[in-house]
């Protein structure tokens, strides 16, 4: 889950003490060859946080392996997804490389903690945004670090600030109920956190989602103009990405259903079914069987007809 091939801007301090020596002994094997580029990180070597450019004024925020996006104006900054107490604390100090101007705007990707918890640090200066179904859960949830949403849409909802246009788009189900997406049609640009994985499966046994509203998501994602694809994990993609992702979905459901369909136990389908075409995507050789499952719940729910 590496953000690869990018140049890198910023690194964080994210020192390990014990990892010093081996520090010292990549410096010196990267000096002696005298790289022009800049180093990439394996991600056992990587910083524990990260910024780097993505357009002019708007640039990717790594922690451990969470990201957010975060966009400068002459007006003050808008960020997404803090993603945590300590990330959020790290990135306010942080942006001040960047700008002179204060967080204006904090959006939330969706209402689950380990993308939005640590917006409080942001709670003197920001307004927080989030798709009208997010703001019940997160109220309910009552996490003092996470400040409720302010604003919330259903549907479309755009940010005008120090001259630049950003929308917040709702495509339906997905992952969750309450999924925004963020484009930055200047920047062709989209943001979309945990339904657009870039070459991998998707999360475990898919707890939360919506399989079938997630494909009907997919195909609305296709439809906005866009060219490059930024998730809330892993590397960044284009917007092929999303079809392909469409594809594995459409994929899993009709090979997990065709089973379902026959009363094949769990045991059966985690057996039988698998997707090659798929098998070199992230995670496949972990997370595929979890996958099976989870659509083999939803599935087997909806023939008795409980969803
Ligand atoms: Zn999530």
């Amino acid at each position: 889950m590496d953000v690869e091939n990018q140049k890198v801007v910023n690194r964080g301090s994210g020192a390990y003490p014990y990892r010093r020596s081996l520090w010292l002994v990549f410096l010196v094997i990267v000096c002696s060859l005298a790289v022009q580029q800049p180093p990439v990180f394996g991600q056992q070597d990587r910083p524990e946080n990260e910024v780097t450019k993505l357009a002019d004024d708007v640039y990717l925020f790594r922690h451990q392996f969470h990201q957010a996006i975060f966009i400068t104006t002459p007006k003050g900054a808008i960020v997404t997804d803090p993603i945590s107490a300590d990330a959020a604390a790290w990135l306010k100090a942080e942006i001040k490389k960047y700008s002179d101007q204060p967080v204006r705007y904090v959006i939330y990707s969706h209402h689950h903690n380990d993308h939005i918890t640590g917006g409080s640090v942001f709670a003197d200066t920001a307004t927080f945004v989030s798709h009208a179904a997010a703001r019940p859960k997160i109220l309910q949830a009552g996490d003092s670090q996470t400040p409720v949403p302010d604003l919330t849409f259903t549907d479309r909802m755009f940010i005008d600030l120090g001259g630049k246009h950003v929308e917040l788009i709702y495509t339906g189900r997905n992952h969750s109920d309450n999924s925004l997406v963020v484009l930055l049609p200047e920047n062709k640009l989209l943001f979309a956190v945990d339904f657009i994985p870039v070459e991998t499966v998707a999360y475990r046994t898919m707890r939360s989602d919506y399989p079938d509203d997630w494909i009907e998501s997919l195909k609305q994602v296709e439809q906005l103009d866009f060219e490059a694809l930024v998730p809330g994990h892993g590397r960044v993609g284009k917007k092929e990405h999303a079809r392909m992702f469409r594809g594995y979905l459409e994929d899993l459901r009709a090979a997990v259903n065709e089973h379902v369909q026959k009363g094949a136990s769990l045991e059966e389908v985690k057996k039988t079914v698998q997707l090659p075409k798929y098998e070199q995507w992230q995670r496949y050789a972990d997370w595929f069987p979890e996958n099976v499952e989870g659509m083999y719940r939803y599935l087997s729910q909806q023939r008795e007809g409980v969803r």
